[in-house]
Formats: C-alpha cells, sequence, structure tokens
C-alpha cells in the first residue's frame, strides 16, 4: 500500500503535498540520483506490484520540486509597465510576488525592512540596545502555521507584563523559522533589538555558556530584567521554552545588531532547498503565508508618537520620467480598464 507522507512535522493538513512514498522497495531501486537517468532502475528485476508505483515516483517528485522552484525563484518576472502621463513613456517597475523564500524578491524587502528601520535606531546611542533571543523548542508533531502565531501572541504578552514594559519601551522582533538541524520540526524563535527606558541602564556580565557577554537591565522603580527573570516570563507563557538570551549591543555594533535582527528577511533558511527538500518549501511558504513576521512595539510602533521622525517631514522620493522629466504615472492595469484615459493615435492624454 502506498502511504501519503508530508515530510515534515504533522502539518500535512496545511497543504496536500502529495508524495507518494512506496513501500518495500530496496533502495537500489528508488532512481533519487541525478546522474542516473529516470527510468534506468527499470533494468532491475521489477519486485511483485511496487514496480508500477516506482514508476510514478519520479514524476510526483518532479512535480514537487518544479513547484518548489517556482516559489524559489521569481526571476523578477513579476514587473508592471507605468506610462507617464505626460507623454506615454513606458517603465518597467518590478513587484515582488508573493513567496516568502523568493531569492529575487527577498533582499527587496530586506532592503525596506532596514530603510524603515535603521534611522529610529541610528538616533539612539549603542547603549540603550539590547539583543534579545526567545526560543521555541522545538517538538516535532505540530502545525507550523500555529506554532508560529501561538509564538508571536506570547511575545506580544511578554512585553505588556510589568516588569518587561518596566524596562524596554520599544523595538523591533522578528519572528525566524527554519527547518531545525536535526531533521525533525521547525525551529521558530524571535529577535528583539530593544530600546531601554529612558532612566534605565544595562549591566553586562560574561556568560560562561554563551560566547558574547550577556547584560541585566535596571529601571528606575526597583524594576529589574535578568535573564533568567526573563526565562522564567517567557516559559510560562509559552509552557514548553525557557531558553532566551539578553545581549548589549556595544558601540559600533549598531548596524551589525540591526542585520542580525533582520537576517531572515535576507534569505531563505540555508536548510532549505527546493532540490533536496522541496516538500520544506511548499511548507514554509504556506506557513508562513499572509503572517506578519516583523513588528515593531512600544516607542518604535508606527502610530506612536515617539515613532514620527515629524520633525523631518516624510519625503516620499518620487520617480521621474527618464526622458521628460515628469512625475506622474498610470499604470498599465488602468488604462486596460479606462482606455478613454489615452489616445493612442497621438499618444498626448485627454485628461
Ligand atoms: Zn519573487
Ligand atoms: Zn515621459
Amino acid at each position: 500500500m502506498p502511504k501519503k507522507i508530508a515530510a515534515v512535522g504533522t502539518a500535512a493538513n496545511l497543504i496536500n503535498l502529495d508524495i507518494i512514498i512506496p513501500q518495500n522497495i530496496p533502495a537500489s531501486q528508488v532512481p533519487n540520483s541525478k546522474s542516473e537517468p529516470i527510468g534506468s532502475h527499470i533494468a532491475s528485476p521489477p519486485v511483485l506490484d511496487n514496480s508500477r508505483i516506482t514508476s510514478h515516483r519520479p514524476q510526483i517528485q518532479a512535480d514537487v520540486i518544479e513547484r518548489a522552484h517556482i516559489l524559489w525563484d521569481c526571476a523578477g518576472t513579476n514587473t508592471i509597465t507605468l506610462y507617464c502621463l505626460d507623454n506615454g513613456h513606458p517603465r518597467t517597475v518590478q513587484l515582488q510576488c508573493a513567496s516568502r523564500v523568493c531569492i529575487t524578491c527577498r533582499p527587496i524587502a530586506h532592503k525596506k525592512l532596514l530603510a524603515r528601520w535603521m534611522p529610529r535606531m541610528q538616533q539612539l546611542d549603542a547603549s540603550k540596545l539590547v539583543l534579545i533571543t526567545l526560543t521555541r523548542k522545538t517538538t516535532p508533531g505540530y502545525a507550523l502555521r500555529e506554532r508560529i502565531i501561538e509564538t508571536r501572541k506570547a511575545c506580544a504578552k511578554l512585553l505588556r507584563q510589568q516588569a518587561v514594559a518596566a524596562c524596554l519601551q520599544g523595538g523591533i522582533y522578528t519572528v525566524e523559522v527554519k527547518p531545525s538541524l536535526r531533521g525533525e520540526g521547525w525551529n521558530v524563535h524571535i529577535h528583539l533589538l530593544a530600546e531601554i527606558t529612558t532612566g534605565a541602564y544595562r549591566r553586562a556580565w560574561a556568560s560562561k555558556s554563551a560566547k558574547h557577554d550577556r547584560c541585566d537591565i535596571y529601571a528606575p522603580g526597583g524594576h529589574k530584567l535578568s535573564v533568567q527573570s526573563l526565562a522564567i516570563a517567557w516559559g510560562k507563557l509559552t509552557g514548553d521554552s525557557y531558553i532566551v538570551d539578553i545581549s548589549p549591543v556595544r558601540h559600533g555594533d549598531k548596524n551589525q545588531a540591526m542585520y542580525y535582527v533582520a537576517k531572515y528577511m535576507a534569505k531563505p533558511p540555508q536548510s532549505l532547498d527546493p532540490d533536496k527538500a522541496p516538500d520544506a518549501v511548499l511548507l514554509y511558504n504556506a506557513a508562513t503565508r499572509g503572517l506578519r513576521l516583523v513588528q515593531g512595539w512600544g516607542t518604535w510602533h508606527d502610530t506612536h508618537t515617539h515613532y514620527r521622525f515629524a520633525k523631518e517631514p516624510k519625503r516620499n522620493p518620487r520617480v521621474a520620467c527618464e526622458y521628460c522629466g515628469c512625475t506622474s504615472w498610470i499604470s498599465e492595469y488602468t488604462l486596460r480598464r479606462y482606455p478613454y484615459l489615452w489616445d493612442y493615435t497621438t499618444r498626448v492624454r485627454r485628461i
């Protein structure tokens, strides 16, 4: 009997991977080597009914691999053409695809993220910044999407707790997801770049277990946030995870700290590979679809009054037409919907 499985965790309910793994087939008969032409395994003597299943396997695998490759790199093929309103000069603009693992689009999102948060961080002194990591225990057998949502909620609750809120007044956090190194389940953890409360200070100490320094935060009013107290609070919220870390951001390391927090955006997890683990690529993409994995809070929150870099008004750089210099554009879709807006014969705007 063929067995239908999802190769990773029990998140099969998320996506139907349609992988048929035949049972009782000698390893030599399963074509998995790239150098081996498809079908060469048929030369070996057929074993009972399995020969039929074996012949199906490369086809199904190829389909999963193909889907993974499409998600892996859209190669910048999502574009839209804009036309300048004065003279109709075309300009092609690349759009990001919806895939979270796309190696072409992820760097664009990463750049946007840095452009958005770097100015906020640059205003602060490094002595006001700490890096916090909150990890989740890797337990196989949970649905990845639910795990991510649950972890984010726990983090939001943690940041509202009095002891934490008294010591940290804002920052950003990112949720990083990668396949566990042990090959079972997924590793979900959160990186925070946090600004300590005005009037609070941090005290660093050398850790025996970690390669880097750690620190505790002391706030006015006798509040203290230590690695131990954070671990206890995180453990209570998650029920199973106690491994946390607080480390000071050193002078001159501010940018690295931001890159570190945003690193998950720069490229997909190393252990994902559309050739080696196509099912994991599909699962990762399905599980993270539409989820917010970057969040500013407190003084760094968008709507917070402190956040507005409002002393300098926000300037949206206007894209100018390289031929005529005009800065108004109409998209190809709008044109298609409202063709009367445009006189194609004279290429002159009617409105
Ligand atoms: Zn893409
Ligand atoms: Zn123009």
